[in-house]
């Protein structure tokens, strides 16, 4: 490995994250208690998987650089060499073997960021253009079409076209539309591009509600992709770039509030983290799709049938709403309001499970088999409820799920929010 490339990644020691990242990289005390967090220890029993060995390995390169002791003894305080070696189990472990859930960040004794430690790691190694080819290509996709799928604009705009004529033909009215591009309405919504590749029925689904609520809304042509799979990929250049679209997007449309489409990473990437990397405050509203629905119902905007599901519901909290944003009550009070019989896992809200699917693994089919291993875990804790209905607010959980479903013959039905509220809606 040449030292040009290696030194690309040691950057990120000096220029990533000042006193935060030197503070969580020498913090661990080897308690083991973050081990029975993760799902990928917990499905598998392997070691190799615990969350503080993948500290340890961040942690190992930092010694072998940045201390007195790393650079003269390294044998003495485990420091490594960031070589083929060193990065080649990085990648398997920081990118293989993470969704970045957070779960074992609630759970540290000491309050070690594991998964901003596995963030750093990541972008150590995209620094060093070692990012897994198919996480890449689906960043360099957003990156040159304004989307991770590379739909072409009028392929999208037929589609919407088309989801509008269903919709009009199912409610019976032409007043019940999808617009596209309009300047000044109040909201502009957002979607995640597999609505309108798969599941188009999911944007009619929320096109319903905003209908009912007698929302001011539009969608973007140029720019409605919610996802920042480059936040995943550790390239914080391209992440700011795919956020920075979407602000401007506001600015043009003319719009007050972005509403963002059920996305558990995309909200976290927008929502919590691009002030951030922006290093600006939002000049307009955000809000989840989650919490707009639950303002409608609060404010009398929409009413749904109590009657509708008899069927037995639980709910998957993504990782990056519940435990990054702190949206955990909202999805439970739209719960409450109709569905008779909701039976929450365990455990449930911010001390949730990932479904596996999180932190770009979806798109890394590199790891696909280990993937559907850890999701024992969730199948586990979906068939403990009796459930028939699982509902999560975030296309990338339900694409998950679905795969969970499929593996694991539970014989349920995947919703997200939107489509099960769209379904019990009165008019
Ligand atoms: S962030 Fe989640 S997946 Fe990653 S090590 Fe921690 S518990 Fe495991
Ligand atoms: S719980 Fe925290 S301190 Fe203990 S081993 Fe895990 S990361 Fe280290």
């Amino acid at each position: 490995m040449e030292k040009t490339v290696i030194d690309k990644g040691l950057k990120v020691f000096e220029n990533g994250g000042g006193a935060k990242l030197i503070t969580h990289l020498n913090s661990c005390v080897h308690c083991g208690l973050c081990a029975e967090s993760c799902i990928y220890y917990k499905a598998t029993g392997d070691d190799r998987f615990t969350p503080a060995r993948k500290v340890d390995l961040v942690a190992s390169v930092y010694r072998r650089y940045y201390t007195f002791a790393g650079k003269y003894m390294p044998a003495l305080v485990s420091a490594r060499d960031l070589n083929e070696d060193t990065a080649n189990e990085m990648v398997d472990l920081l990118f293989g073997a993470c969704t970045m859930c957070g779960r074992c960040t609630m759970h540290c004794s000491i309050g070690v960021d594991i998964a901003y430690l596995v963030k750093m790691g990541r972008t150590l190694l995209s620094e060093m253009g070692m990012v897994p080819a198919s996480l890449q290509s689906t960043v360099k996709a957003a990156v040159e079409t304004g989307n991770n799928m590379g739909i072409p604009t009028q392929e999208f705009v037929d589609t919407i076209k088309w989801m509008e004529d269903e919709l009009a033909d199912e409610l019976n009215t032409k007043e019940a539309q999808i617009p596209i591009d309009v300047k000044g309405k109040k909201v502009m919504y957002t979607l995640n591009p597999r609505e309108p590749k798969f599941f188009p029925l999911s944007i009619s689904a929320m096109a319903k509600i905003f209908y009912a609520a007698g929302e001011s809304w539009t969608l973007s042509s140029n720019m409605y992709d919610i996802t920042n799979y480059a936040y995943f990929s550790g390239n914080m250049d391209e992440a700011r770039l795919i956020a920075k679209r979407m602000w401007d997007e506001m600015d043009k449309l003319g719009t007050s509030t972005l509403v963002l489409a059920e996305c558990g990473h995309g909200s976290r990437a927008l929502r919590w983290e691009s002030p951030n990397y922006l290093k600006q405050a939002f000049p307009f509203k955000v809000k989840t799709s989650v919490e707009i629905i639950a303002d409608y119902l609060r404010e009398g905007k929409i009413k749904l049938d109590k009657e509708k599901f008899k069927e037995a519901v639980t709910l998957h909290d993504p990782c990056n709403l519940v435990r990054s944003g702190g949206i955990c009550m909202e999805q439970r009070y739209i719960l409450n309001e109709f569905i008779e019989d909701f039976r929450e896992m365990t455990p449930h809200g911010i001390d949730n499970y990932c479904c596996g699917g999180g932190g770009g693994q979806l798109a890394m089919s590199e790891y696909n088999e280990r993937r559907m291993k850890t999701a024992e875990v969730k199948a586990d804790q979906i068939r403990k409820t009796g459930a028939k209905i699982v509902v999560s607010p975030c296309h990338n959980c339900v694409d998950q799920l679905t795969q969970i479903n499929f593996s694991f013959k539970l014989n349920l039905q995947v919703k997200t929010m939107a489509e099960l509220v769209a379904d019990a809606i009165i008019l």
